[in-house]
């Protein structure tokens, strides 16, 4: 029996790790095959406080483990396959073995969705990204596309001008998704650029090992071109990744574990911190503060529980 066990190894799940070792709860990570989370994909982090000159996302994702591991934390790798929130002591299965733990928190993360085509894989954190508030800056003076038309691609566009030359989106509908506010300011935006009725058949050029451009095609007339870019967004939503616990917790409409209290899940004993509930802010900064809460919030009710 655990005193807590937490899923998932990004910047909200080793926070958490981190405290509820601290507070002598020896916690159980499980770390999930994608260990390290979204950081894992990223290069330079230049917004998380304390690094002046950046820092690389693994090497921040490395510390943070480490720091855990100091304090006793337990690192199980694989992913959860099952969870059992409905009756306590809640289980966990990972692959063969089960775990009874009597509290839980939840930092599962969230993935960018993505296209799918093996160019995008390969060129992810090489002028492909999926976070323009993490890598817009390096992008000063050159030629970016975002693709999307929701509200996400055009907050992307819009922040991406402060450093890009030119910014095009690349939305496969003649009409965006995005609130008429957001819409209005892009169009308004000289540095905004739209190509309509288009989606990216191909990202170039996996042989540089740097995007160079990208081959659409139009989805009406059928035409195809290539066009010049440095950097390319991904802009197409978000999904958290929160499959298992649906029909166990609150999820909203996308998703997202519904927080009650604090960082307290609909069921008592059972936390979430990071993007599995952040729909707004999806920052390395946030979801350490919310690894922190969820920590806390666990080591109290843990205090409450007979
Ligand atoms: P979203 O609203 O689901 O929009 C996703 C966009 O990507 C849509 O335009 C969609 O096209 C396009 N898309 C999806 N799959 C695609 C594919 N395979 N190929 C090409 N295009 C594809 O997601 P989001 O923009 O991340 O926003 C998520 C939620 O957060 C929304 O509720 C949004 O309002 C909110 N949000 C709010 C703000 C803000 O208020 N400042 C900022 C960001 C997000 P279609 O339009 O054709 O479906």
């Amino acid at each position: 029996m655990r005193n807590v066990v937490i899923l998932g190894s990004g910047p909200a799940g080793l926070t958490a790790a981190l405290y509820t070792a601290r507070a002598l709860l020896e916690p159980l990570v499980v770390e999930g095959v994608e260990a390290g989370g979204q950081l894992m994909l990223t290069t330079g982090v230049e917004n998380y406080p304390g690094f002046p000159e950046g820092i690389q996302g693994p090497e921040l994702i490395d510390s943070m483990k480490r720091q855990a591991m100091k304090f006793g934390a337990e690192f199980v790798p694989g992913n959860a396959t099952a969870v059992d929130v409905c009756q306590r002591p809640f289980k966990v299965e990972v692959e063969d073995k089960v775990f009874e733990t009597k509290a839980l928190i939840i930092a599962m993360g969230a993935s960018a969705n993505l296209l799918g085509l093996e160019s995008e894989r390969a060129l992810l954190g090489h002028g492909v990204s999926t976070c323009a508030t993490c890598d817009g800056f390096f992008f000063r003076n050159e030629e970016v596309m975002v693709v999307g038309g929701g509200d996400s691609a055009i907050e992307e566009a819009i922040f991406l001008t402060r450093f890009a030359s030119k910014v095009t989106v690349i939305h496969r509908r003649d009409q965006l998704r995005a609130s008429k506010i957001m819409q209005q300011r892009a169009l308004d935006n000289e540095k905004i650029g739209f190509i309509w009725d288009s989606v990216v058949d191909e990202i170039l050029d996996v042989n540089e090992g740097k995007v160079v451009g990208v081959g659409l095609r139009n989805v009406k007339t059928g035409e195809v071109c290539e066009h010049p870019c440095t950097g390319l967004f991904m802009a197409i939503g978000y999904t958290p990744s929160t499959g298992l616990f649906k029909g166990q917790l609150e999820l909203d409409e996308k998703g997202h574990i519904v927080l009650g209290y604090y960082s307290h899940t609909s069921i008592p004993g059972v936390f979430a911190a990071g993007d599995v509930s952040d729909f707004r802010y999806r920052q390395v900064a946030t979801a350490v503060g919310s690894g922190c809460r969820a920590a806390i919030d666990a080591e109290k009710w843990l205090d409450s529980i007979p």
